[in-house]
């Protein structure tokens, strides 16, 4: 293992943007391209223009070792051009090393998806079911970077970056304790502007629901956006999965809207989320190519939230067969299969400034600038898996002493996994098979 990959596995860095693949593994490779995502794809969110802004010199450096440790013969940033600030920030930082270099990016959406991200950057095309390192890309989110930064100054992953940002009183960008509560980050952007409110943990376009204020904050935690509950990217998401698929069944007029703007389908990969919803209607084999088609959706949105005139959603429905294929042990048979770009591509890009008001999301869309708060929680929980992979394994029992930063759970021996420290200095209170529960105070 090379020693940025190391560091990596010594402190804990998972994929910060959202994914959680443990980041020593994707380092401990060789490639040609090192592709640094600062998108900030899912509207409202602004950490990685927050961490560009304030602390590119520091990105710039560790990059550059990133790069050499991977024999890189190139690295670059990719941040999107309105952000004007990001990208002049970005652009200052990386002048010393001649090897990296920022890539503007157009204001399309998801400018960020890895497979979309590696095209814009790089020209190469991620094989369908593959990932980016069989073109010879590694791609890390810029929180992910900075967390190397901090692992080189001795400082494992104890905190987390996130924007509040929505129907809040006060949208911020703080860095919390891993493990304190969802309901504390609302606490912190001035609660919530609305009496009935749902939060999306990740953004608006891929953010899942949150169930339980008490969840706590992760190390894939990016953002929470606080909205309505009668918004429609709420609603789109609430709907029993029953009511989705009949009207799956009753509605779908297979007009290929859906199609169209896939953005996977316009890398030319094989998935035409209109042939899943025909296929998920009238079922046919379970194991047919428009079926296990539904393996390649990225799970982005744009055919839900943007393309359905009729507000049905291929997403849900590939994500229900998805399941369904795992429960029957079925395998993503497209794999590796060569794939064009759609020559329509470019022009079929969703535009984020006519996203943000079909989403109803305009009257959010202000800044959420970076907010120096000190958060000390009385108590943290914190998931024994916040990773792709097997669970950590507890280094601590229940009653010892810990200090902020201390190892608390180990990668299973043999297996994918990440570490986990501490996030504040005080007692493990509880452990269950799948938390710890540190407190600040002796129990
Ligand atoms: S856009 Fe909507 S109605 Fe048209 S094919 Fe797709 S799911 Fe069916
Ligand atoms: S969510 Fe919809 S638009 Fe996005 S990849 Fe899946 S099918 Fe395509």
């Amino acid at each position: 293992m090379n020693a940025v990959a190391e560091l990596a596995r010594r402190a804990g860095v998972v994929g910060a943007g959202g994914a959680g693949f443990p980041t020593h593994v994707k380092l401990d490779a060789r490639v040609e391209y090192v592709v640094v995502n600062g998108a900030e794809c899912e509207p409202l969110l602004t950490v990685d223009q927050t961490l560009l802004i304030r602390d590119g010199e520091r990105l710039a450096a560790m990059l550059e070792e990133v790069r050499q440790a991977l024999g890189a013969q190139e690295a670059r940033i990719a941040i999107k051009a309105k952000h004007e600030k990001a990208v002049a920030a970005g652009k200052a930082a990386v002048a010393p090393y001649p090897a990296l270099q920022v890539v503007p990016l157009g204001d399309f959406y998801p400018a960020g998806d890895e497979f979309v991200l590696v095209y814009e950057t790089t020209g190469r095309l991620v094989p369908q079911g593959g990932i980016p390192l069989q073109v010879g890309v590694v791609v890390l989110n810029v929180e992910t970077l900075w967390n190397l930064a901090e692992a080189k100054e001795g400082r494992p992953v104890t905190h987390k970056w996130v924007t509040v940002a929505g129907a809040v009183k006060s949208p911020g960008t703080f860095r919390v304790p891993l493990g304190v509560s969802i309901g504390e980050m609302l606490t912190l952007a001035g609660g919530a502007g609305v009496p009935d409110f749902a939060v999306l943990n990740g953004g608006p376009m891929m953010g899942k629901l949150v169930e339980n204020l008490a969840e706590p904050v992760t190390k894939t935690t990016k953002g929470l956006v606080v909205l309505p509950r009668l918004s429609p990217v709420v609603q789109v998401r609430a709907r029993p999965l029953a009511g989705i698929l009949r009207q799956a069944r009753a509605a779908c007029c297979q007009c290929q809207e859906c199609t169209d703007l896939c953005p996977r389908h316009l890398l030319g990969h094989g998935l035409a989320p209109h042939k899943v919803m025909l296929a998920a209607s009238y079922g046919g084999s379970r194991v047919a190519a428009p079926v296990t088609a539904a393996f390649l959706c990225s799970e982005c949105g744009v055919c839900d939230l943007y393309a359905c005139p009729l507000g049905l959603s291929p997403r849900r429905v590939s994500q229900a067969l998805k399941e369904e294929l795992a429960r029957q042990g079925v395998k993503n048979p497209h794999k590796g299969a060569p794939a064009g770009v759609h020559s329509w591509r470019s022009y079929r890009r969703v535009p984020v400034a006519r996203l943000l008001p079909r989403l109803g999301l305009k009257p959010y869309a202000r800044p959420a600038p970076a907010r120096e708060v000190t958060w000390e929680p009385e108590q943290v929980t914190l998931p024994l898996k916040q990773h792709v992979g097997a669970p950590a394994e507890a280094v601590v029992a229940v009653g010892d002493r810990v200090e902020a930063g201390q190892l608390v759970a180990e990668i299973p021996a043999g297996k994918l996994g990440s570490r986990l420290f501490a996030s504040l200095s005080g007692w493990v209170a509880e452990q269950t098979p799948t938390a710890l529960v540190l407190v600040r105070r002796r129990p």
